[in-house]
């Protein structure tokens, strides 16, 4: 009896795994198409400066417009993208459309602001990333200091001295860089002054649910040491007042979560520039 149920465990595992590797493929091949496709579509979620309280930009986060699954979150095919090497002309059209909609947003009257786009090791590891990124900006005529790329920490710390020199780069044609989902990911913190960054964002989990639970002191921690690297320091994932007000009496420097706003449309968040929303706490 045991031996049946084994064999049959097997031929559901077996079947279970023939399932999972089609869809894989299925998916595959429609990310492929996706791009061409116009499937691809940026939700811009704004950062605001807890100071004064505007928007002083916005972070380009990708979601695909599935035609038979509805809209999927990046982290329903980003992980995909990247083992296949899709990540590399998915990277391309995003670090593209972001720039299109920068140099749209200045002919609405929009000054100073920047998107951000988030990078992965792949595309960072790609012989012509710097040069087409640069042919980007010019294409649209985007000052390189409106545009900035968050890399995250482990990221960085897979391949210290490659991201380093791919850094350096980056710097030089004068797009701003930021260490994304900061104290997640282990480096040392000689490392971290090596690198030639701008800003450090927080990572969400140590906001908390609540402030006063112990992650209060890794934040505050965080904002400390960033500010003595001389870094704009960034609180992702905020979503209630009193991490807001936390945030503000520990001197971080701007924030973005939804206790302000989700990601929009692009008119959405013109719309919201437009009239001139501010945070309130
Ligand atoms: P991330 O860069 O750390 O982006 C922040 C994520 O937190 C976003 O999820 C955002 O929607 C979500 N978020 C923002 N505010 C709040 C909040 O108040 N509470 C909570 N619980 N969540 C909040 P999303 O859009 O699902 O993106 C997930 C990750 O996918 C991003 O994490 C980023 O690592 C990656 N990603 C997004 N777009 C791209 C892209 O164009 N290229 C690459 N390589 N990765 C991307
Ligand atoms: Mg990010
Ligand atoms: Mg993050
Ligand atoms: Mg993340």
């Amino acid at each position: 009896h045991a031996k049946s149920l084994g064999k049959n465990n097997c031929q559901f595992y077996s079947n279970e795994l023939n399932r999972m590797v089609h869809e894989h493929l299925l998916l595959e091949a429609s990310l492929g198409r996706a791009i061409g496709n116009r499937e691809m579509v940026l939700g811009y979620q704004p950062k605001v400066d807890l100071r004064s309280g505007r928007m002083i930009g916005a972070e380009a986060l990708v979601r695909w417009n599935h035609p038979e699954h509805g809209l999927m979150g990046p982290d329903s095919f980003i992980p995909l993208a990247e083992q296949t090497g899709l990540i590399v002309p998915l990277g391309e059209w995003v670090i593209d459309e972001a720039c299109r909609a920068l140099k749209a947003l200045t002919m609405l009257g929009v000054e100073d602001f920047v998107i951000s786009v988030n990078l992965s090791l792949r595309q960072l590891r790609q012989r012509q990333f710097v040069d087409r990124l640069g042919d980007s900006l010019r294409r649209h005529a985007v000052p390189p200091s409106c545009l900035e790329l968050e890399v995250t920490e482990s990221l960085l710390m897979e391949r210290p001295d490659e991201a380093k020199a791919v850094m350096a780069r980056l710097k030089a044609l004068g797009v701003q860089l930021s260490i994304d989902d900061f104290g997640t990911g282990y480096s040392s913190l000689s490392q971290l002054q090596a690198f030639p960054v701008d800003h450090i964002k927080i990572d969400r989990s140590f906001l908390g649910g609540k402030v006063d639970n112990g992650h209060g002191v890794i934040t505050r921690a965080i904002i400390a040491l960033g500010h003595s690297l001389q870094l704009k320091v960034i609180a992702e994932g905020v979503e209630t007042r009193e991490q807001l007000l936390f945030l503000r009496n520990n001197d971080c420097d701007q924030m973005q979560g939804y206790y302000f706003s989700p990601a929009l449309s692009e008119q959405g968040l013109a719309d919201m520039l437009h009239r001139g929303v501010t945070l309130q706490a």
